[in-house]
């Protein structure tokens, strides 16, 4: 079957009509999913195989047969786990049709094909019975059905249904019990993900103080979970106000409920201060004395020498309605909400004289319904954008160029999605400011807070539509962006901009001055420390052969993927530059895009030993004299090559397909690469060897 898929280009901003198969999603699914982590998962595979060995035995103890459900299989790797453990037989779930072939394939390798049936179905649609898919109930159920908000992947509702038509009572789990923690803490650097806090502007007259609007001060934010690795924070970057919590549990040998609820747990601050942010992890124990634990707790709450790193299971921020002041051993209550597939939060300070019992008192208080956005701004801007546009360093890296080339009669015209600029230039002296954008509702908003509603013209057209008109016949002196726009994904989708100043080339002044000038594509040859794990095949996976699962990844990587980058954000991710840092192609702003296309072909030395994992490659703008940002590199911040990264972009990496060793090599080495920037498409096709 084939469709065709309409989507704007986020480069060019022009409509294309794809034709994609019906194999597009699967090779997607399989090239970007976390299968291959989950293999690399050391401590999660050793855990829970130890876990399924002792269900096993206890229910071989009692003298019963065994007989595994295991709901969500994948590779099918639990299910040969349970089987190699003495299991009887295994039902082994799989929704995912690519994913039960693959698990058809893996267990019929391994040998196990008379002990799993693999069935390709969602588990609420299995039968029971003679006829059914499972002859009878299983007494041990085993699923691995867990995302970083533990719930987010419908483990509840699979586990509600499983135990009312799939297994039996009293059955034995693996895991057997999942508990949440929480931590309350302040923190800047994350509040400022989703407050946008007041912007100094130095201007002419004094002082300017860009505001929120009230809206975006109130609004409650969106409910999507705000999953990073926590690892990488920082102990600097936040202060911790409370010890760390038990939230809640389930227990999944026993009927478990999926409905709404909430949790409430009394807190002593240990330290004054704002509470803002819960920080939460969860841990699984495999068997009920709860000795075979899986914990996700942070490098400050566990010894370092125990992390494993994961990429499939990470840290929650969460954040709570308002930045709540708060006493050093005062009493509080911080309630979970959750409903089916998340959880949110919120904190009550407890009334005089209340105690622990005085449940039903708070009843009232609790904010049972999930946070919707009411501002637009927290559907619009993810985090990263936030913290983006709170970063003072680089506001004044704007303010400063645009204080350079604005004049008391530009004309100026901003592209960008929901920026600032347009402000900043009205501040810094521009006679006349209007700006480009699909939001323009939020833009009022701004706008109307600031009293600047009847200064800063919003148009409401894409740029190959504006006319004469909606610059009052003038043309434009100052063509800004900064440039941001939501659809970008890889750094050079944002070049969009130069699309936008192609296409409104007509209203230019021939004297125009463009914010920025240009663009430069920068690149560096990186060994990580860990991301390289989600690209690596896994071979054997606890003495199961899963290289099927290897080859298929592999595959779907070269369906559509081979030769491109993907988005990953470096703070969260260090790695090690084995070479300088190098600029490949530059875009001249000041001019149309070419006709032609932009290549480049060159080679980098590999400057330290190391692994070649793969490339990073980032944009940098160049604003104006002496003035530029990078969204990738922002220092290098030691000799052995550890790197800073800007903490608001995602960089591209380019994986190699195989790792070249500089340690082995006795010859200095380089790297030869070749890319290029084809104009019509908008793509960034690439070539490294050795
Ligand atoms: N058990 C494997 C894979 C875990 S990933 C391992 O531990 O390595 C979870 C898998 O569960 C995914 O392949 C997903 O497609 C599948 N899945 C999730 N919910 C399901 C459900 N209710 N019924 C069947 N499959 C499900």
């Amino acid at each position: 079957m084939k469709t065709f898929c309409g989507r704007a280009n986020p480069t060019t901003g022009s409509m294309e009509w794809l034709e994609e198969g019906e194999d597009y999603d699967y090779h997607q699914e399989i090239a970007r999913s976390r299968y291959a982590d989950m293999l690399h998962d050391r401590d999660r595979n050793v855990k829970y195989y130890e876990g399924i060995r002792a269900a096993v035995s206890r229910v071989k103890e009692r003298g019963e047969k065994a007989i595994v459900l295991d709901i969500g299989t994948g590779t099918g790797l639990l299910s040969m786990m349970a089987a190699s453990a003495g299991a009887d037989f295994c039902y082994a779930i799989e929704v995912f049709k690519p994913m039960a072939n693959a698990a058809v394939k893996i267990v019929e390798k391994n040998g196990f094909s008379d002990k799993i049936k693999v069935i390709n179905k969602h588990s609420t649609e299995v039968t029971v019975g003679p006829d059914g898919d499972m002859q009878c109930r299983a007494n041990i159920l085993v699923t691995e059905l867990f995302d970083t908000e533990l719930i987010g992947e419908g483990a509840l509702p699979t586990y509600e249904h499983a135990h009312k038509y799939l297994v039996q009572e009293g059955c034995e789990a693996v895991p057997h019990r999942a508990t949440v923690y929480v931590q309350l803490v302040e923190s800047k650097r994350m509040w400022s993900w989703k407050k946008l806090f007041p912007v100094h502007v130095e201007a002419e007259d004094g002082e300017k103080i860009l505001v929120p609007p009230s809206e975006m001060e109130s609004c409650p934010g969106v409910p999507s979970v705000c999953d990073i690795q926590l690892n990488q924070m920082p102990l600097s970057d936040f202060t911790t106000l409370s010890d760390v919590v038990t939230m809640f549990s389930v227990d999944f040998s026993k009927p478990v409920q999926s409905a709404s609820t909430y949790y409430r747990v009394q807190l002593e601050p240990v330290k004054s201060g704002k509470a803002q942010i819960v920080l939460s992890w969860w841990d699984i124990d495999m068997d009920p004395s709860g000795m075979i634990n899986c914990t996700m707790a942070p490098y400050w709450v566990k010894p370092t020498s125990a992390l494993q790193w994961r990429d499939h299971w990470m840290q929650c921020v969460y954040f709570l309605p308002n930045e709540e002041p708060v006493l050093q051993g005062e009493k509080l209550y911080l309630t979970a909400c959750r409903d089916e597939y998340s959880v949110w939060y919120s904190l009550q300070k407890a009334r005089e004289g209340e105690n622990e019992g005085d449940e039903e008192e708070h009843k009232a208080d609790v904010h049972v319904e999930s946070p919707v956005c009411r501002c637009r701004a927290h559907l619009l801007w993810n985090r990263a954008r936030f913290g983006e546009l709170n970063d003072q360093n680089r506001t004044r890296q704007y303010i400063k160029s645009l204080r350079k080339v604005l004049k008391t009669d530009s004309v100026c015209l901003c592209i960008s999605d929901g920026s600032l600029l347009p402000v900043l230039a009205h501040y810094l002296g521009a006679k006349q400011v209007q700006c480009l954008s699909c939001f323009s509702d939020l833009c009022i908003l701004f706008f109307k807070a600031n009293h600047l509603e009847d200064k800063i013209k919003i148009i409401e057209a894409r740029p190959e539509l504006l006319k004469p008109s909606h610059l009052e016949d003038k043309k434009i002196s100052v063509l800004v962006g900064e440039p941001f726009f939501t659809t970008s994904l890889l750094p050079w989708h944002n070049l969009y901009f130069w699309y936008a100043r192609t296409a409104v080339s007509a209203h230019l002044a021939s004297s125009v001055t463009v914010l920025p000038q240009s663009a430069a594509l920068h690149m560096m040859i990186v060994e990580f420390q860990d991301l390289w794990r989600i690209r690596s095949p896994c071979g054997i996976c606890e003495g199961f052969d899963v290289q099927t699962m290897d080859d298929m990844i592999k595959d779907s990587l070269n369906f559509r993927e081979s030769k491109e980058a993907e988005p990953h954000p470096l703070w969260e991710y260090p790695c090690k530059s084995l070479s300088d840092p190098q600029e490949v192609l530059t875009f001249d702003f000041t001019k149309t895009v070419p006709q032609h296309c932009l290549s480049t072909e060159g080679s980098v030395k590999l400057l330290r030993k190391g692994k070649s994992h793969g490339a990073v490659l980032w944009m940098e703008y160049h604003l104006a004299a002496d003035v530029s940002v990078s969204t990738g590199l922002m220092q290098m911040s030691d000799e052995k090559g550890n790197c800073e990264w800007n903490p608001h972009c995602k960089q591209a990496v380019y994986f190699f397909s195989s790792v070249i060793e500089s340690e082995i090599l006795s010859e200095p080495t380089a790297v030869t690469y070749a890319i290029n920037f084809d104009t019509k498409t908008g793509e960034i096709a690439m070539d490294f060897k050795l």
